[in-house]
């Protein structure tokens, strides 16, 4: 319990599909002038650095996210044209802006909280009431990211809690009515899936959200790993939402595999494939991730097979 690192897997194909994805419904979400509670209970380190040691280890950033520097330039092989995606340009475009407008190489990746804390402090949302609940139980990666938070702005809307994000989160639900506006909840659900108990801490903490906010926005990333909790997890999703009568949209990328995992690598070294699953999601979400999806899946592919897939119901 609590080895895992996500500085070894910063920037990794499984993390440009949540954070591509997250950007997309926030986007969505924040076109209503109405405050968000935005959650997000494994929140990470919340920035990374792509020059860092664990992240030349494992060179996951460099087979991922850094293959789409320069709008593809770093994938080597002939891509076709990016397409005119809004939400693939805008990831790559909040990517460079972490790095200044003239790096040509990145070295910095931003992890969720960062990506939320941006979207929250442009301009567009100035004087709307956002805010971001953070919950990162390892005691290491927890000050690594109240180090961060105490340069960020307006850091009185962000509040971290060294302490369980599954327990967390039903503290969190449902968000307080803000005068005579709906309630509004974004969540992300990113577990390291250390345990195997994260499975079914997932689902269960899932269930317990939509029974305290059924409207709320709920984000879970998972790995495509030959496990049986992580093979169970999207189907007993999908009987979790359609039981709440809530939409759901699966988005899943592959992008081969070629590499054996590290020795001792978690679930995410060495993985394949991930998925997210959002329940409510933005009928905005499905066409953007269908015309982003087969352009990540060749820029990122390892040579062998690339895949991809969004399967929604009731959106
Ligand atoms: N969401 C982050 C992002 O996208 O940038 C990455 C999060 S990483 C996959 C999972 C994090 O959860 C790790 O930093 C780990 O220390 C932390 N963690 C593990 N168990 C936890 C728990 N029960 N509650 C909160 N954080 C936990």
């Amino acid at each position: 319990m609590f080895s895992y690192r996500h500085a070894f897997h910063a920037g990794n194909h499984g993390d440009v599909l949540k954070h591509v994805t997250l950007l997309a419904v926030l986007r969505h979400l924040m076109r209503k002038p109405g405050p968000l509670l935005l959650v997000d209970t494994h929140a990470g380190a919340g920035r990374y650095r792509l020059d860092g040691a664990q992240a030349v280890k494992s060179a996951e950033a460099a087979a991922g996210v850094l293959r789409l520097q320069g709008g593809g330039h770093g994938a080597g092989a002939a891509l076709p044209r990016m397409p005119a995606a809004h939400i693939l340009q805008d990831y790559l475009a909040l990517l460079q802006r972490f790095n200044g407008p003239a790096a040509n190489a990145w070295t910095v990746y931003p992890g969720s909280p960062a990506i939320m804390h941006a979207l929250m402090s442009e301009p567009g949302r100035a004087g709307v009431a956002d805010r971001l609940h953070l919950f990162e139980w390892h005691p290491t990666v927890h000050e690594l990211l109240a180090r961060q938070l105490a340069s960020w702005p307006d850091a009185r809307r962000v509040l971290l809690r060294r302490a369980d994000g599954f327990a967390g989160l039903r503290g969190e639900l449902p968000p307080p009515r803000a005068a005579s506006q709906p309630r509004r909840a974004f969540v992300l659900i990113d577990p390291a899936y250390e345990v195997k108990t994260d499975y079914d801490a997932v689902l269960q903490a899932t269930a317990d959200a939509l029974a305290r906010c059924a409207t709320g926005v709920y984000m879970i990333w998972h790995p495509v790993v030959a496990q049986p909790g992580a093979v169970a997890l999207p189907r007993r999703l999908q009987s979790l939402a359609g039981r709440a009568d809530r939409a759901w949209l699966h988005a899943t990328l592959d992008v081969g595999r070629t590499t054996a995992p590290r020795a001792g690598a978690d679930v995410r070294g060495g993985m394949a494939a991930s998925g997210v699953f959002v329940i409510n999601p933005p009928y905005t979400l499905a066409e953007g991730l269908r015309a982003a999806l087969p352009w990540l899946a060749q820029a990122l592919t390892r040579g062998n097979a690339e895949r991809w897939q969004v399967e929604q119901h009731g959106a």
